[in-house]
């Protein structure tokens, strides 16, 4: 028999969860970053810093913010303060502010009870701990729009301002917010907007040769020398680059094709795996892609999904959307966003690549918008919304 070959060195480096050593094209953005809290390693108790990290998906924003959050903690460590970098993905949490103080209280005591506490309660217990432990937290709030989304403006005016009426005591907690679109910092009110909007760190789409950069990388630490020939990376950057400069759909991507080549008993993975790889990640990309959608993105896309079910239509005009959005709505009990934001939402699932748009040629009527749908199930579509819906209904 021969022995099992893979293409393989350490497919975990392909993981999502995996943070690289480096960051190719994003090296500006992490010094950026850690001079914004450069202080802290000085004067830890002088103040508290926000920053807001936003950018399309798979522009890097989690892992940039992850990999910074394990720099500085380990150089805060080296100078014998105590500092904690603590990751929440809102969504996670259902964008509950509740649920993800009740979070970072139990990262310092993992027995602390759960009930008898209200969200402004558990902030300063927090605050309280983190005086008795003289510790500082960087607070990284990831996929913002969840929360501002479940708890208005409250939420964060509660998170910047409950530290800075402590008088005479040390600023404990500073804040990451990471977002896809700062038009949700523009819903804030306009006392909480200005704490946040000082520092701004705005990651733009990849590149085709930043991609391939990126993947170069990510091959030579996670695929055997030599398996990974130089037009396969290629093609997969210019695949990773049409949806949208995505280097997450880059990597799954060449993790997929990977599989391929070894269940093909291949010693390299050719173009064909990734031509092969693409036609089945759309899908479960688009699952990805789909759960990081706001709640009003979702019904809206619901809306969108079950008029092509109904119908046999190819496109549809954002009228119609609009109505079944309505529909939607109600039966979600919720009050339709406007016109406008819907139009948004629009740019938005056509950026990521779920719907595409077009604008018809001026008739009689004015110019139409209208919506396509051509590489995802209906199906599949209307069920997996429906499932993530029912997971964030409140
Ligand atoms: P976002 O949070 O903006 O959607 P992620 O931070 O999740 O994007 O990045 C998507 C994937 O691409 C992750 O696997 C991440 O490790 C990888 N990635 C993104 N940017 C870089 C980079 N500059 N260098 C190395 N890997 C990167
Ligand atoms: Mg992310």
């Amino acid at each position: 028999m021969p022995q099992y070959l893979s293409v393989f060195k350490d497919e975990t480096k392909l993981d999502i969860t995996y943070i690289p050593g480096r960051l190719p094209h994003r090296d500006r953005e992490l010094r950026l970053l850690m001079e914004f809290f450069s202080f802290i390693l000085q004067f830890p108790a002088k103040m508290a810093q926000r920053v807001i990290i936003f950018g399309d998906v798979g522009t890097g924003k989690t892992v940039l913010s992850q990999r910074f959050g394990v720099d500085i903690t380990h150089e805060a460590n080296k100078l014998g303060i105590n500092l904690r970098y603590v990751h929440v993905n809102c969504r996670e949490y259902r964008g509950s502010l509740f649920l993800i103080l009740y979070h970072i209280v139990s990262v310092f005591h993992p027995t602390f009870p759960r009930r008898g506490y209200s969200a402004e309660e558990l902030l300063r217990i927090l605050l309280q701990i983190l005086d008795e432990e003289n510790a500082y937290v960087i607070l990284a709030l990831d996929e913002f729009e969840s929360l501002v989304e479940r708890e208005s403006s409250e939420a964060v005016y509660k998170l910047t301002r409950l530290q800075e009426i402590r008088q005479d005591k040390p600023q404990r907690l500073s804040l990451i917010c990471i977002l896809r679109d700062l038009k949700t910092i523009e819903k804030l009110d306009s006392s909480t907007r200005s704490t946040l909007q000082s520092n701004i760190i705005s990651l733009v789409k990849y590149s085709k040769q930043q991609l391939i950069d990126i993947l170069n990388d990510r091959v030579s630490l996670a695929f055997k020398p030599l398996t990974v020939p130089e037009d396969t990376i290629s093609l997969t950057a210019e695949i990773a680059f049409s949806e949208g400069g995505n280097a997450r759909f880059g990597i799954e991507l060449l993790w997929r094709a990977g599989k391929y080549a070894d269940a093909e008993d291949l010693d390299v993975v050719t173009p064909e795996c990734v031509r092969r790889a693409v036609s089945s990640i759309i899908p479960t990309m688009r699952k990805s892609d789909l759960a990081s959608l706001s709640f009003h993105e979702k019904l809206f896309l619901l809306g969108i999904a079950r008029i092509f079910k109904e119908g046999q239509k190819a496109y549809i005009s954002l009228t119609d959307a609009e109505q079944a959005y309505a529909v939607v709505c109600e039966e979600f009990n919720m009050k339709p966003h406007s016109h406008t934001q819907l139009w948004k939402y629009l740019q938005t699932l056509s950026g990521v690549g779920i719907v595409e748009t077009e604008v018809s040629a001026a008739g009689n009527r004015g110019r139409l918008t209208l919506i396509y749908l051509s590489r995802i199930p209906i199906h599949e579509l209307e069920k997996e919304l429906s499932v993530l819906l029912e997971k964030e209904e409140v």
